[in-house]
């Protein structure tokens, strides 16, 4: 197999034209799709599932396939820097891109709200990043406003090529598979991620690669769950920062995807995310960060409902790398004993 070549050439034929010498790309995509066993034993022994393992991409989430053609597109309009208002990936993304392109960056995070991990991102990669006492939504209308009016790219989701871009790793998921899946839960923030596998899945079966579509299942957090609720969260909490937003950009077609695709936007309390970062991490070896396992949290959810059949074909993505967010780990983890220096000492703790 030929080296992969990053979503804007590996998906050209789906994707806006981009002219080769504009593309800016860390190679993206092209994501493992691994097949549970243990978990989905502890889960349901009837159904199928697999997680997306977004946490695998260049700066660690699914923000990247998106960023990839946002800053390419940027480029090609001689723009020479961006914006975004982040709960953390986003700025990681977008300063990682713009640093490969030599734009500067611009980056609004809502002060204290976000994982030491994705600020030292940002930092790294020279981004100019203001905190700000507020939160995402607030940072938000202002970086609107301020791209509305200077020379500046919004490369929040709100820009029509990250959509785009996003849309890959619901192609990506059909060509693992082989088809589309019964099922695709992810967690459910600011809205767009889930808006674009809808596109991408829509996309897909108009081409024939698939011969269906998946029902969408999307999950927030229940202290930042706008949708579940019907209206906005003016003080969204929740210790899924990804997803700690009160008011999705969109909202709307979020919405229409769920209905369409005969889908649920539920939500999960931060008590069943532990417990499933927990889970994914130890049954699977996988280390996503909270807001990652909202997607399984839900699946564990519904599945105590009943909602699922034999045979039925889950595919859960985990949205961004565990590495991100260690506080939460360590909150969550049990420390390592100390003990002194000798094989005794080894064994007792062995008990074997
Ligand atoms: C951005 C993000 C989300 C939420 O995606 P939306 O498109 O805002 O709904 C979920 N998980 C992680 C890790 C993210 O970075």
């Amino acid at each position: 197999m030929p080296p992969w070549r990053g979503v804007i050439r590996e998906f050209r034929e789906f994707l806006p034209p981009t002219e080769e010498e504009s593309i800016v790309t860390l190679l993206e995509g092209g994501t493992p799709l691994i097949r549970s066993v243990r978990l989905r034993d502890w889960i349901n022994r009837e159904i199928e599932l697999y997680l997306k393992y977004e946490g695998c991409n260049p700066t660690g989430s699914f923000k990247d396939r998106g960023m990839t053609l946002a800053v390419s597109q940027a480029l090609r309009e001689g723009i020479t820097a961006v914006i975004c208002a982040s709960t953390g990936n986003t700025s990681a993304s977008a300063s990682a891109y713009a640093a490969r392109a030599g734009l500067r960056a611009f980056v609004l995070i809502p002060e204290g709200q976000i994982a030491l991990g994705k600020l030292s991102q940002a930092i790294m990669h020279g981004a100019e990043v203001l905190q700000v006492q507020g939160n995402f939504d607030e940072a938000l209308a202002i970086v609107k406003e301020v791209a509305r009016g200077y020379p500046v790219a919004l490369v929040n989701s709100i820009n029509p090529y990250r959509l785009e871009g996003q849309q890959t790793a619901a192609f990506e998921i059909c060509d693992q598979l082989g088809d589309a899946p019964t099922y695709q839960s992810l967690p459910v923030g600011n809205a767009g991620n889930i808006t674009a596998y809808w596109k991408g899945y829509r996309r897909y079966r108009e081409a024939g690669r698939t011969s269906g579509l998946p029902i969408l299942l999307g999950f927030q957090a229940e202290g930042a769950a706008p949708i579940v609720r019907g209206h906005v969260v003016e003080h969204p909490e929740t210790v899924a920062t990804a997803i700690r937003i009160g008011n999705p950009a969109s909202w709307q077609q979020a919405v229409a995807a769920r209905d369409e695709s005969g889908g649920v936007i539920d939500m999960v309390s931060d008590d069943q995310i532990l417990e499933a970062y927990q889970l994914i991490a130890g049954l699977e070896g996988i280390f996503c960060e909270p807001a990652s396992a909202s997607s399984v949290a839900g699946v564990i959810k519904l599945n105590k409902a009943g909602r699922f059949r034999r045979g039925d074909r889950i595919v859960c993505t985990l949205t961004g790398n565990g590495l991100k967010d260690l506080d939460c780990a360590l909150r969550v983890s049990r420390r390592p004993a100390t003990i002194s220096p000798t094989t005794e000492a080894v064994l007792k703790h062995l008990r074997f």
